[in-house]
């Protein structure tokens, strides 16, 4: 432990300022004390030390036109964490509480996540402190065009491959591959994400929602327990939210609350998707807008108050932190069983604690929002053969994925000690193979 303790206030000198790289860097090493009992060469190789510092971080000015005229100049960021076992991979994430100390969370998150979906992708995350949300098409293009003229040096298909995360869609990957298409004259794999018109792949907007489902559907089958029947709470309207509404729905749950960053729904009726859909994907409106179209629905200001309806199943799907401990012994007092974070690290520490004291079934990110980057690197395969696979075929290998990453967390929590302790479990699979690759490469 004393290793741990030693690396851990290492990271704290150094990073003062970053509270959710050192809140992520934390719950990992925590779960990894039992290994270097069973490992101590990782220890003599300085391992932990270098597995906390990003291999490389990239932060630049970002100037562009807004439609009146006028000069705005955000901050972009890259940080390229780890390519022990791939090309650095992880999604660029366009928010205004976006700063270095967030991308190095998601980044160091994304490390161990990559390495679990079993398939050859390192860890990496961007983005800038631009907001969306209000923009014109043409000052998001503006914006993307000048994102990526400094980006572009830096990625590839085999060296750095980003994706989207909040506020990056669709849209915003096609501005930015058309960018890079002109700056370097290539036309590779270099973003996933893509449209189906120029090198995406089928199922990859569905994958993130429908690999959670997935999960949860494999970690609830160990325990007797389905979605069939089951009230689903899914907080987030965004990508990861929408799909896994769409998914736990085909299953049989019925979600009956969804939030934006605003506000939540409460839909006792079960949350019309297709209405959601037209007014998050197509219309960019708020979700508040929902209950003026559909009779029997209710909004509430604020999104943490989303955890107080009753649930069987909770899905927090928005963004960091959103569920407190408080929200968690809600959730336990009414009769919720199982918890899987769509998000990236959406449960505070004391809420995951709070779950698995109470002996909720209890998915963590790193495992169970893989989906999306297990789809992103099919699609970075799809890319490198020039073939396109069938929906079928995409979300056959995905679920397939999502089964072996339950299995191979759930496997090592066990090995180590911690039966049914997915966190700890998730971070030593995710470790191991990444620990193995790095030492294998010398020290570089
Ligand atoms: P989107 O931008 O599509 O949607 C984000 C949703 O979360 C929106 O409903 C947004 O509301 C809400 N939200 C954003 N910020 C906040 C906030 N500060 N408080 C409350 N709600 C907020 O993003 P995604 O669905 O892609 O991503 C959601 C989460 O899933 C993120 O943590 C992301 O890192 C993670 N993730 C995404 C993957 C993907 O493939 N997309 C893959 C793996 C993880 P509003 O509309 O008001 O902004």
């Amino acid at each position: 432990m004393s290793y741990v303790n030693d690396v851990y206030e290492l990271v704290q000198r150094r990073n003062p300022a970053e509270p959710e790289f050192l809140q992520a860097v934390k719950e990992v090493l925590e779960s990894l004390a039992p290994v270097f009992g069973k490992r101590p060469e990782f220890r003599s190789a300085g391992l932990l030390e270098r597995i906390v510092e990003p291999e490389r971080q990239l932060m630049f000015r970002v100037p562009w036109m807004d439609d009146g005229g006028k000069v705005q100049v955000n901050r972009g960021f890259r940080v390229q964490f780890s390519s022990a076992i791939g090309p650095y991979k992880g999604g660029l994430r366009f928010h205004p509480s976006v700063n270095l100390g967030i991308i190095k969370f998601l980044g160091f998150e994304q490390v161990f996540k990559n390495s679990l979906t079993g398939q050859p992708i390192g860890g990496g995350k961007g983005g800038s402190d631009f907001d969306p949300k209000g923009k014109s098409d043409n000052e998001v293009m503006r914006f993307c065009q000048s994102f990526m003229s400094e980006l572009f040096r830096y990625i590839d298909a085999d060296t750095d491959v980003p994706a989207g995360d909040i506020g990056v869609g669709g849209r915003e990957i096609g501005y930015l591959f058309g960018q890079f298409k002109k700056l370097t004259n290539q036309f590779n794999g270099v973003l996933t994400g893509k449209g189906l018109a120029f090198g995406g792949s089928l199922a990859r907007k569905e994958a993130t929602g429908y690999g959670l489902v997935y999960l949860v559907e494999k970690m609830m089958e160990a325990k007797g327990k389905s979605f069939k029947g089951a009230k689903v709470v899914v907080s987030g309207s965004g990508n990861v939210a929408i799909y896994a509404h769409e998914k736990a729905t085909q299953l049989g749950g019925k979600v009956v609350a969804m939030s934006d960053s605003n506000g939540y729904i409460f839909d006792p009726s079960g949350v019309d998707l297709d209405l959601v859909k037209r007014l998050k994907e197509v219309e960019r409106r708020r979700i508040k807008d929902y209950c003026a179209e559909k009779k029997g629905a209710e909004y509430h200001d604020g999104c943490e108050g989303i955890w107080q309806v009753p649930c069987s199943i909770a899905l927090p799907s928005a963004t960091q932190n959103e569920l407190d401990e408080a929200g968690a012994k809600t959730l336990v007092k009414n009769g919720c069983f199982a918890v899987a974070e769509g998000a990236n690290m959406p449960c505070t520490p004391e809420a995951a604690e709070v779950f698995l004291k109470n002996g909720v079934m209890f998915a963590p990110g790193k495992a169970a929002n893989a989906g999306g980057v297990a789809t992103s690197a099919l699609e970075m395969s799809q890319n490198s053969q020039r073939l396109s696979w069938t929906f079928e075929e995409v979300d056959a290998k995905l679920k397939q994925i999502m089964i072996n990453i339950y299995t191979s967390a759930a496997t090592s929590a066990e090995e180590y000690g911690m039966k049914d302790n997915l966190i700890a479990g998730a971070n030593i699979a995710g470790f191991l193979k990444v620990a193995d690759a790095m030492m294998a490469q010398g020290l570089v």
